[in-house]
């Protein structure tokens, strides 16, 4: 069996003890016959300035570059508040994120049936829930340029912040949502502004250009970015494939994470260009943050870091059946009613981090007996 190269950076806070039970859950897919990494582990944020006095070295980014894919915990914490701008512990994941180049951001919502009551909305409009929100995640409003804070001649003060986007980047992000619908339901949603900003006018010809040329086989919806905010928490089962840009994909990612239960279960994958290989640089990480208020305890979810696991081997590895196995195993556990403290309901008595990890486990050897 291939040992595929894995890179893992547990991070700060609650980042190494999720990392923990990946590593767990990469021992059980070994042992099953269903995958084999070849693992290494490297500093990231906090822990890599405490190491070494920056947030990523040259020589953990170089193994990142080399490895098939790499796996994050999360990064940051009070501690480290103090350090300077440039060198904050997000600064490494920023430096990951751009220097490998990925820029299509993935992130599924997924409602379990076990955790339907956990919704901020009611559970027939949310259980079954699966959508696909594919943000752009390297142009954008974010990253262009004049962006500056001036000073008017009266003394108050002009802030400027700029959408640029090229076709190319409209391109290439709209061929990752199609291309990911054709292995779904075949249903895609382009959420921009084109009544009111011009690069939505952009982005909604270029999204229609790509479809009739690539993808006129599937669905392709036009909504505007407002509308499909209110159609997430009105009816939000009506979309599979959302495809979108920076800003709008960062609100309305994380409008689809609160129809789901809690932020420890949302894994996510950023995704490159394919290569002439046919391989991507791919980074995975759940959602959440260090969790500076919970670390240490025994009481982070993992499900989260283990989804993103499971993406990875999906997305980067073409293992789509250990990859339904593992997603199995997850939705095994909660119906078996393991549940960690943030996804506890009222008199259950919760597993720890290490406790939910062996649930996972356990669930994914039943399923591959
Ligand atoms: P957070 O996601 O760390 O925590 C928000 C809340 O959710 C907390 O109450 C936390 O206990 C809870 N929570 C998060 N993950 C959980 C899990 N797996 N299981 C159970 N509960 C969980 O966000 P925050 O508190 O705003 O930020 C804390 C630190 O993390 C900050 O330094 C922030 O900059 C950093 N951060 C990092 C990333 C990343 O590494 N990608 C993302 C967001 C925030």
């Amino acid at each position: 069996m291939t040992a595929y190269k894995l890179l893992l950076l547990p991070g700060d806070g609650i980042g190494p003890e999720v990392m923990a039970q990946v590593k767990t859950v990469i021992g059980a897919l070994a042992e099953t016959g269903l995958a084999t990494f070849e693992t290494e582990t490297d500093l990231v944020g906090g822990s890599s300035i405490d190491a070494h006095g920056v947030p990523l070295t040259d020589a953990a980014l170089a193994r990142a570059d080399a490895a098939d894919a790499v796996l994050l915990g999360a990064v940051g914490g009070p501690k480290w508040s103090g350090v300077a701008y440039d060198i904050r512990p997000e600064a490494g994941l920023l430096r990951l994120r751009k220097d490998l180049g990925l820029f299509a951001n993935l992130r599924p919502a997924i409602c379990y049936p076990a955790l339907a009551d956990a919704s901020a909305l009611k559970r027939e409009l949310v259980e079954g829930l699966d959508i696909m929100i594919v943000r752009e995640l390297t142009g954008g409003v974010y990253f262009g340029e004049p962006k500056e804070i001036t000073t008017l001649p009266d003394g108050t003060k002009r802030a400027v912040d700029t959408q640029v986007y090229t076709t190319g980047e409209i391109e290439r992000i709209a061929h990752v949502a199609f291309d990911l619908a054709r292995k779904r339901s075949g249903r895609v949603a382009s959420a921009e502004k084109h009544n009111v900003m011009k690069s939505g006018v952009l982005w909604k010809e270029v999204v229609t250009q790509v479809h009739a040329e690539h993808y006129s086989d599937l669905a392709l919806e036009h909504v505007l970015a407002d509308n499909c905010a209110m159609q997430l928490v009105r009816r939000p089962k009506q979309y599979d494939v959302l495809v979108t840009d920076n800003l709008f994909g960062d609100v309305l990612s994380d409008v689809a994470a609160m129809l789901t239960g809690s932020l420890g279960m949302l894994p996510s994958a950023s995704l490159g260009a394919v290569d002439d290989k046919g391989s991507r640089k791919a980074l995975y990480e759940p959602v959440h943050g260090s969790a500076p208020d919970i670390a240490g305890q025994d009481l982070a979810n993992p499900l989260a870091m283990i989804g993103s696991l499971a993406m990875a081997l999906r997305y980067s590895f073409g293992l789509g059946e250990a990859a339904d196995l593992l997603d199995g195993a997850i939705t095994d556990a909660l119906a078996a009613g393991a549940r960690t403290k943030d996804i506890a309901g009222e008199g259950v008595n919760p597993l720890g981090t290490a406790g939910m990890g062996e649930a996972v486990v356990a669930a994914l050897r039943s399923r591959v007996r």
